[in-house]
């Protein structure tokens, strides 16, 4: 009896000793989890281990150094002059046929083209015309066959080579209208410039260039477009290797206002491909580099 009722006495003790034990073992296994969680945190992953010098090596800045900034936009250099960027334009002495130098009488001169250093030093220059121009001996019996041969249009030369020197004092002397007017200094050098082109940058600093008249007219001005004689040299000026050098429409090629005045020689083979296609010289001297 006793038995049976210790068994009776006992038996609801056995289930909640399992439920214990059972909770102990669930609870002991959370903070177990919850250990090994927090207990294996894996270091973070660093991709540029820090060093001890942080400051790059010597060799390094000097590369940084070495890559100049282009700039975009005309600006005023050390020596006072403004310049224009390259960016986006031809530039002859890396373009031509693999930086090959040119034939001299594709020499390019614009505003992003200078003469190369003392290049008239090594030039001679002859007398052309009756107005004391002197022009590069090398084509100055092609421009004088074509002042005969317009000679029934009164074609004259007006303006031919001028010295980087005498270059110079026209600029500046441009310049300072324009200083005089309230400019600042980059303003009146990119105004001035627009009129007289810096030092070296002008063709007639090369003396291939000639400005011409004929009809009556000597004036170097856009009416010229409407004479004879300007008929003429369009329609023959290539047969003795010139060119239109600043036609009309290719203002933002050549950095030149149309000129239908202005002349530049750049052989025969060049000037009738340039002249029959409407081109500018940079547009020639690109299809040149392919
Ligand atoms: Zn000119």
């Amino acid at each position: 009896m006793s038995g049976r009722r210790a068994n009776r006495r006992r038996s609801p003790l056995v289930p909640i000793l399992l439920v214990l034990v059972a909770l102990a073992l669930v609870i002991w296994g959370i903070v177990w989890l919850a250990g090994d969680v927090t207990g294996h945190v894996e270091p973070p992953v660093v991709d540029d281990p820090v060093v001890d010098d942080p400051v790059p090596p010597d060799d390094e800045i000097k590369d940084d150094e070495e890559e100049p900034e282009v700039p975009e936009e005309p600006y005023i250099d050390e020596n006072g002059m403004l310049q224009f960027s390259t960016v986006g334009r031809y530039v002859q002495a890396d373009s031509y046929q693999g930086g090959a130098a040119p034939p001299w009488n594709l020499l390019l001169v614009n505003d992003w083209n200078p003469l190369p250093a003392g290049y008239d030093d090594d030039i001679e220059f002859v007398s052309v015309g009756s107005n004391n121009d002197v022009f590069d001996s090398r084509a100055a019996d092609a421009l004088m066959q074509m002042v005969e041969a317009g000679s029934a249009y009164d074609i004259a030369c007006v303006s031919g080579y001028r010295s980087a020197d005498t270059q110079d004092y026209l600029y500046w002397r441009k310049v300072q209208q324009y200083r005089d007017q309230g400019y600042s200094e980059y303003d009146a050098q990119l105004t001035g410039g627009t009129v007289v082109k810096r030092p070296g940058y002008s063709e007639h600093n090369c003396g291939l260039a000639m400005d011409l008249g004929g009809s009556g007219n000597y004036s170097l001005n856009t009416d010229f477009e409407e004479t004879e004689a300007f008929a003429w040299l369009i329609e023959h000026c290539a047969d003795y290797g010139f060119i239109l050098r600043f036609p009309e429409g290719k203002e933002d090629i050549t950095g030149v206002i149309y000129e239908p005045w202005h002349y530049r020689y750049v052989g025969t083979e060049a000037a009738k491909y340039i002249m029959e296609n409407d081109l500018c010289l940079e547009e020639y001297l690109e299809l040149m580099k392919k």
